[in-house]
């Protein structure tokens, strides 16, 4: 079975709809036909400010929202990146084979930096595509499932597992993205050319999968459209409306022109009230779920220990290689 690799950030206290439509709810069909590897990826977190008081819990809220997503830990790997320390130690090598001008073109460092105030970038923030790299050679990942925003990074990394083989002898397996089609790109509802994104100025614009039904419904009625009034799908001239159609579409599995043609000739407000209704329905047995795993955390942190456990038996041999590869002294 093919391998494959994918995680979310604990960046916050709960995943959005970009999250869940763009990376996580794909990943449960995966397991049926793949080896597949789930990670929390903590050690990514820590590349923006971060609150060391919230990142434990927001670690278990993640991983409680794979579970409730529809992971399972006992078909997949399920596990917190910073039990597995074979990621940072492979990415401190991919560094020193990745060039600084290289790094440098990476649009989302670029994306980030500016919005944090340049002097406040760290070199975390700049090496975090090489710990992307890191994370999904370390498993000799086959595939890796991302939404669009991460087609750069998943590029930089088949070029360093393409450098490294070349350089020092076949190691890596080259992993093809999976990239899920633009329609998998969930948008910012008060600003609806950004990505809905989990660092975002403004918390008004995300969908969050742990948020009460009505602050949703809120935030989806409150949602930035056109000054006009017809329901129909223009990325370019009407990005709000086609947002919305984009989710409700994602959400229900109903194609975008079936969605367009129920609302067609209806009021904005009718498919907002209509998009409240279908992210609710979405969303009610997920945050059932996630509070159920979170009531007993004992619990979770035990499945996240077997994780990590069934994940090393890759990653320390991967790494072995490496280390052997690039002629390290083997410790007695
Ligand atoms: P941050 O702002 O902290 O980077 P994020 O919202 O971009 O957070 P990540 O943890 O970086 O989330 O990304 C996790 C996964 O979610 C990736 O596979 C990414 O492609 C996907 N993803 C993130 N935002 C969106 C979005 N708006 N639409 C579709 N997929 C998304
Ligand atoms: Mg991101």
């Amino acid at each position: 079975k093919p391998r494959v690799v994918s995680g979310v950030q604990p960046s916050a206290d709960s995943l959005h709809l970009g999250n869940y439509v763009g990376a996580v709810r794909n990943w449960v069909d995966l397991q049926d036909d793949n080896e597949c590897v789930f990670f929390v990826a903590d050690l990514h977190a820590i590349t923006a400010e971060q609150d060391p008081a919230a990142l434990a819990q927001r670690t278990r809220t993640t991983a409680a929202q794979y579970i409730a997503a529809g992971i399972d830990p006992e078909r997949s790997t399920l596990l917190v990146q910073s039990h597995v320390p074979e990621h940072a130690q492979l990415a401190w090598a991919l560094n020193c084979i990745t060039g600084f001008g290289e790094a440098s073109r990476m649009t989302q460092f670029k994306d980030k930096s500016a919005r944090q105030g340049a002097e406040n970038a760290t070199v975390g923030l700049f090496a975090y595509p090489v710990l992307m790299a890191a994370d999904i050679l370390i498993y000799q990942a086959h595939q890796v499932p991302v939404g669009e925003d991460q087609r750069q990074h998943l590029e930089l990394t088949r070029n360093l597992a393409q450098r490294f083989n070349a350089r020092f002898g076949d190691t890596f397996v080259v992993p093809e993205a999976k990239i899920l089609a633009e329609s998998a790109k969930i948008y910012d509802l008060q600003n609806p050319v950004a990505k809905m994104s989990k660092s975002a100025a403004s918390e008004n614009g995300l969908i969050r999968l742990l948020d009460p039904a009505k602050k949703n419904a809120k935030k989806i009625r409150s949602a930035v459209t056109d000054d006009g009034t017809e329901i129909r799908f223009d990325r370019e001239a009407k990005p709000g409306i086609a947002n919305l159609l984009t989710v409700y579409s994602a959400l229900t599995g109903r194609s975008v022109p079936d969605v367009v043609g129920e609302y067609e000739g209806k009021l904005y407000g009718h498919l907002k009230v209509g998009l409240a209704e279908v992210v609710t329905e979405t969303l009610d047995p997920i945050q059932a779920r996630a509070q159920e795993l979170l009531d007993d955390p004992a619990e979770l942190d035990r499945l996240l220990a077997r994780g990590a456990e069934k994940g090393r038996e890759i990653t320390v041999r991967t790494l072995a290689a490496v280390y052997d590869r690039m002629g390290f002294l083997p410790r007695l």
